[in-house]
């Protein structure tokens, strides 16, 4: 097969949302494998406290705490980022673990506003951008200190939402921080777009919920389409692996391969805008 079109800059895609149990991190990893099979660098930097990305990828959370390989030292200013990298998925992507510690890194960011406050990730994760194509951020269920140093540092921002009752509401409230974001601190910041996930076509609230989804955000927002429901991702989760990479036609693997071909653009045109 024809190796495919490497871009020269990195992008940064922050998967988040402040509600947990949405996909993000079911997403992050799926993804990350995805833009890894389709021959990119790729790093994904597990920015959850709960660190499900770590164990998704069947990497011992205590295990990277005790040996320090983990977000939470690079946030400190203890290690460089590049020293806290483990391959992960037979060595077809990279990742940065979490700790539970990581809890405590809002307080430790805010109360130090010279090597902490929200730009602290974006420095921290400077380097990675001659090593890597694209760096994955798994945030969160909370706008806090975390979240927001990691909307900071993105150059993209996907929102799983699930398609439930008042999601809405949520998307609105991270829409709101995104744009502040991109007025005081971060111009780049794009909304590559809401991913619908859990989605169950026969559930008519489901349904009604979705087009509420494009009602209220389909003309300035991308919405792609939904990710259906499926124990599958749960499965895999708990086999250690990403679903896409055990079962590369499971359903909802057209939509992340479109979010990754989405993704692969943006950074081709990115690459014509900087001197090559
Ligand atoms: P978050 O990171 O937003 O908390 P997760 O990706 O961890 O969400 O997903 C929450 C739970 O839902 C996990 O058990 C995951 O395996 C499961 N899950 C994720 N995507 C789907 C899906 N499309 N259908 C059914 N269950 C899913
Ligand atoms: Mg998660």
């Amino acid at each position: 097969a024809p190796k495919a079109l490497v871009p020269k800059r990195c992008i940064i895609l922050a998967v988040a949302n402040q509600k947990g149990g949405v996909g993000k991190t079911t997403s992050a990893v799926n993804l990350a494998f995805l833009l890894a099979n389709a021959g990119l660098k790729v790093l994904l930097i597990d920015s959850d406290p709960q660190a499900s990305a770590t164990a998704h990828l069947g990497i011992d959370q205590a295990e990277a705490h005790a040996a320090g390989n983990t977000l939470y030292p690079v946030l400190r200013q203890e290690k460089p980022i590049t020293d806290v990298i483990v391959p992960v998925c037979d060595g077809l992507f990279d990742l940065v673990p979490s700790t539970i510690a990581l809890a405590n890194v809002d307080i430790e960011l805010a109360s130090d506003p010279v090597n902490g406050g929200p730009l602290a990730m974006r420095d921290r994760l400077e380097p990675l951008r001659g090593i890597y194509n694209a760096v994955v951020i798994d945030c969160g269920p909370t706008l806090s200190m975390l979240t927001v140093n990691a909307l900071n540092a993105a150059d993209q921002l996907l929102v799983p939402v699930q398609t439930e009752t008042l999601a809405g509401l949520g998307v609105s409230l991270l829409l709101e921080t995104a744009n502040k974001l991109r007025r005081r601190s971060n111009p780049g910041l794009q909304i590559l777009g809401l991913l619908p996930t859990m989605y169950t076509s026969r559930n008519a609230a489901e349904k009604l919920t979705l087009e509420e989804l494009h009602e209220l955000f389909g003309k300035v927002i991308r919405i792609f389409d939904p990710i259906p429901r499926t124990t599958k991702f749960t499965q895999s989760a708990r086999a250690q692996l990403p679903l896409l990479k055990a079962a590369p036609n499971a359903p909802g693997a057209e939509v992340y391969h479109e979010i990754t071909r989405t993704l692969i653009t943006h950074m081709i045109a990115e690459d014509g805008r900087v001197a090559s």
